[in-house]
């Protein structure tokens, strides 16, 4: 079966390098793209075209008003955060990157694909129910998520090791023990959050938790805790699909980021979890950009990432 993958030229639209220029800029797709186009398998892969989901969707996750937000920047330039401009089009790429998760669960639930990644931005994990920030403008992943859990499936396991830590997405499942959601992340680092000690409340106790890490973590370290803690915690949870909020910003030579995982580093990450998926959900995976802000890297590791994907699939 193919691995699924979703581009659209939509997500260039956001995009304020014409007034300053952003580490979020569209040229990371880009040059994910072109790297892409070059793989023997490229050709291979299912590419889906985007289905727009509708704004009640949304509001699984998100606040009237901070889709109202994002509505009403139609048009204009601005911010909504210090980090987080906007431009004309930036809400057209925002409402396509979050329909890119829930595309993607219909090729599955299809028989279409069993594993996929979704090549987006703006990305998502930082924006909480409430709030925009970190250049995220809707939480794509946890969008994603809130659908499979209508589409029927009771327990998902997110993972997130893009190298900050994903508040919005801890912050929207933090009661829910149906999500399990587990973040490896630089700390102390933006945004601050994601200590040991966050680990749900309510009925969602035990199915958060966060491991931070200091910067200069290597290859070696991140893949210890993959191996001694996280694939236990995935086999003990049981899910029924994992998420991946895939960030590459702990890449050592990204700009933003202050650890030192390599290209290889984040081959074997994938094949780990790819592994531990195949005998607790029957490899269903879906894996989302999140950060990765060298051109270089991020290309190299997306392609990495993808090619490991297709691999189990
Ligand atoms: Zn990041």
């Amino acid at each position: 079966m193919p691995t699924g993958l979703i581009f659209s030229e939509t997500f260039l639209y956001h995009n304020s390098n014409s007034q300053f220029p952003h580490y979020d800029s569209p040229d990371r797709l880009l040059a994910c793209m072109e790297l892409l186009q070059k793989t023997t398998y490229f050709s291979l892969l299912h590419k889906p075209e985007i289905k727009e989901i509708s704004i009640d969707s949304l509001n699984e996750v998100h606040s009237r008003n901070h889709i109202r937000k994002i509505e009403s920047s139609k048009g204009k330039k601005g911010f909504f955060d210090p980090d987080t401009p906007f431009t004309e089009k930036s809400w057209i790429s925002a409402f396509k990157a979050a329909s890119s998760g829930t595309t993607m669960v219909d090729a599955l639930l299809e028989g279409k694909i069993k594993n996929g990644f979704s090549l987006l931005r703006p990305p998502g994990h930082h924006a909480e129910g409430d709030r925009i920030m970190g250049f995220c403008l809707l939480n794509n992943i946890a969008i994603t998520a809130k659908y499979l859990q209508i589409q029927g499936f009771k327990k998902i396991f997110i993972l997130d090791w893009d190298v900050h830590h994903g508040n919005g997405t801890q912050e929207i499942f933090y009661r829910d023990a149906n999500v399990f959601f587990l973040s490896v992340h630089q700390f102390p680092f933006y945004p601050m959050t994601g200590l040991p000690t966050e680990t749900g409340e309510g009925i969602g106790i035990g199915t958060t938790q966060n491991f931070p890490l200091q910067a200069e973590t290597e290859d070696y370290t991140y893949i210890r805790i993959f191996k001694n803690s996280i694939v236990p915690t995935i086999e003990k949870f049981s899910p029924d699909i994992i998420l991946i909020s895939a960030g590459f910003d702990a890449h050592k030579n990204d700009p933003l980021g202050g650890m030192r995982v390599s290209t290889q580093g984040f081959e074997e990450l994938t094949r780990i979890i790819l592994e531990c998926a195949k005998y607790t959900c029957e490899g269903r995976v879906l894996s989302f950009l999140e950060g990765g802000y060298d051109l270089e890297a991020l290309s190299d590791c997306v392609e990495a990432h993808i090619a490991v994907l297709q691999s189990f699939s």
